[in-house]
This record gives C-alpha cells, sequence and structure tokens, in this order.
C-alpha cells in the first residue's frame, strides 16, 4: 500500500504513460515524460524528477505500483 494523499493515478496506452489529469493544473490527460521502462525503474528504487509539461511543476517519483505512481508530495487533502 502507497499512501494515498501522495499518490496519483496513471495509465499506460500504447507505451505511453498519461495521467488522467495534472494534480496541479487540472489539464485532461496528460501525456507525462515517463517511459513504461522507467516504472520499473522507480520500483526498483530510482528516484526519477517529474516535470508535468501542462504546467511545468515538479515532483519526485519514488515508487510506483500498477496504477499509482507514488511522490514525495501532498498531491491531494482529503476528498475533493
Ligand atoms: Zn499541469
Amino acid at each position: 500500500m502507497i499512501p494515498f494523499e501522495k499518490a496519483w493515478p496513471y495509465d499506460l496506452l500504447m507505451g505511453d504513460v498519461y495521467v488522467p489529469s495534472c494534480p496541479f493544473c487540472n489539464a485532461d490527460n496528460v501525456l507525462i515524460p515517463l517511459k513504461p521502462s522507467e516504472l520499473q525503474d522507480i520500483q526498483d528504487g530510482k528516484k526519477k524528477l517529474l516535470v508535468f509539461p501542462c504546467c511545468r511543476n515538479k515532483v519526485t517519483l519514488i515508487d510506483a505500483d500498477r496504477d499509482y505512481l507514488l511522490t514525495d508530495r501532498v498531491l491531494r487533502r482529503g476528498a475533493n
């Protein structure tokens, strides 16, 4: 289990990694500069700086599972 408030869902589509929405600017279906092979590196403990192309906000990815990226930042507070 990864901490929900620091996690963000992602989708893999045709070898690209998308997030359904940006946690910072709410852009829809953002293609993020991350390769599926890098997801494996992250799961193996390698940290990766992710810059959202929509708004240039940055997070550090510290873990991932099949559905979520775990970051070092709180991306949501409670339900909204
Ligand atoms: Zn954004």
